[in-house]
């Protein structure tokens, strides 16, 4: 499991599967950012930067289970969009503190996590772009 606060990775080529179409040539992105499951909008287009740096997250639950849970079933997850205020989000929900991260979940089904912040960096919120749809 990666250190959570490590440093992140320089800016390379995302490794997802068409990823290469979801990110414009300046590093942003270019679809709306989308709850998998509910179809909730998280991001609008260029709202994020795209980053890469290894997160584990755990498997997707709903919160309630996702906080009743002490298993590590989850992945590791490399690219992700990054967002330095929380209010760039059109719709985003928290988990309750584990240790010193917050996992990012969807607002409206409760769906998670699909991100992760850490209290120690208030300026970074990352969205696994593997936990999300495009449109
Ligand atoms: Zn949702």
């Amino acid at each position: 499991m990666a250190a959570p606060c490590a440093e992140m990775e320089p800016a390379a080529a995302p490794r997802s599967p068409g990823a290469e179409e979801l990110v414009c040539p300046r590093g942003r992105n270019r679809k709306t950012v989308l709850c998998q499951r509910c179809g909730s909008r998280v991001l609008l287009p260029g709202a994020a930067t795209f980053a890469r740096r290894e997160l584990f997250l755990p498997s997707m639950k709903k919160k309630t289970a996702l906080l009743a849970s002490n298993s590590l079933d989850g992945d590791v997850l490399q690219d992700h969009w990054l967002v330095d205020d929380m209010f760039s989000f059109e719709n985003i929900g928290f988990t309750k503190d584990v240790g010193n991260v917050k996992f990012l979940i969807c607002a409206d089904c409760e769906i998670g996590p699909i991100g992760w912040h850490c209290l120690d960096d208030k300026k970074s919120f990352y969205i696994a772009l593997d936990r999300v749809s495009h449109e």
